[in-house]
């Protein structure tokens, strides 16, 4: 049995419809030293981003996963809030962003140190709570630094020992295989490998390459403003090629920004239900498609399997 390890502890991915593998609740991107980084009201928090939550389950999104690790304002009491508030499934994210995000110490650490830090965050609770991370999210510039490397290492180390996924933001093909080699270094397995902004990259050879060999090419900028004609044509070619379970849609949306009145501006979570899933209908994808995409290959990527009480409540 796979269960997603959310804010509020597991839940059967076998009870979930439609899981959108990549949003934001709550993510501030200001330097760590502006005051209130990474803080503000958590009954603000939920005031404003309910309604956004219950917009997506009104239009069939049954969890998300939050993909705001360490660096960039990641609040997981805040998600359990609206968790709670809402009774909808948040799955938090374990790990650190990339330089300059990535905090100093996480720099400085042995991989030894992130190893058990990264356990931490995995089995006992972040920032001092008992909410668990569902994945390690991480990011890499392009070229990869000394640091991202190594805690791409760590990573995989922890990720193979405790069966979670990594999700990688990932600004190119060429970047996403030596990530994959690093991981699978380490004995981390291909297939809990997420690539993520697999849309940045232009050349479809390099979708099919890593989708061939196990790892999940994660499309997750689908927006009112992009060019939704070639997510279409992207996730067509991963088809033909018969890959289809190794393709993950998303929207990168949300998300309450800090320090902005009001959060900001939202992007809605329900875009994608409302308006690209039509559009793969009317481009010939079945239900069985559809399905495949948007509950399958997410409860598959994401789902860990119950371990001797690690991590759950
Ligand atoms: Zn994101």
């Amino acid at each position: 049995m796979l269960y997603l390890r959310t804010v509020c502890g597991p839940v059967e991915v076998g009870r979930l419809a439609l899981i959108l593998p990549h949003e934001h609740v709550f993510t501030d991107l200001r330097p760590p030293d502006t005051p209130g980084f990474g803080q503000a009201c958590i009954g603000d928090v939920v005031a404003v981003m309910r309604p956004h939550l219950e917009a997506a389950r009104a239009a069939g999104v049954s969890a998300i996963i939050e993909c705001t690790p360490l660096g960039v304002g990641r609040n997981v009491r805040a998600l359990r809030a609206l968790a709670e508030a809402t009774s909808f499934p948040i799955v938090a994210s374990a790990g650190a962003y990339r330089e300059p995000f990535m905090p100093q110490w996480v720099r400085e650490a042995s991989e030894q140190a992130l190893m058990r830090w990264l356990r931490q965050e995995l089995c006992v609770g972040i920032d001092d709570t008992d909410i668990v991370g569902g994945l390690i999210k991480l990011a890499c510039n392009d070229p990869m630094t000394v640091a991202e490397a190594k805690l791409l290492r760590a990573a995989g180390r922890v990720g193979a020992e405790l069966g979670v996924a990594i999700a990688c933001h990932t600004p190119s093909g060429r970047l996403a295989l030596e990530e994959l080699g690093i991981v699978a270094g380490e004995g981390f397995p291909a297939e809990r490998f997420v690539w993520v902004h697999a849309q940045n990259e232009p050349d479809m050879g390099l979708h099919r390459e890593l989708a061939s060999r196990g790892c999940y090419v994660e499309f997750d900028g689908i927006a009112e403003e992009a060019d939704l004609n070639a997510y279409i044509e992207w996730i067509s070619a991963l088809f033909r090629a018969d890959l289809q379970d190794r393709v993950l849609i998303s929207q990168d949306a949300g998300w309450y920004c800090p320090g902005e009145p009001g959060g900001g501006q939202i992007r809605p979570y329900d875009f994608l239900p409302r308006r690209f899933l039509p559009l793969l209908r009317a481009n010939g994808f079945s239900e069985g498609d559809i399905r495949l995409l948007t509950v399958e290959n997410v409860a598959r990527a994401f789902g860990c399997e119950q371990r001797g009480g690690e991590g759950w409540r």
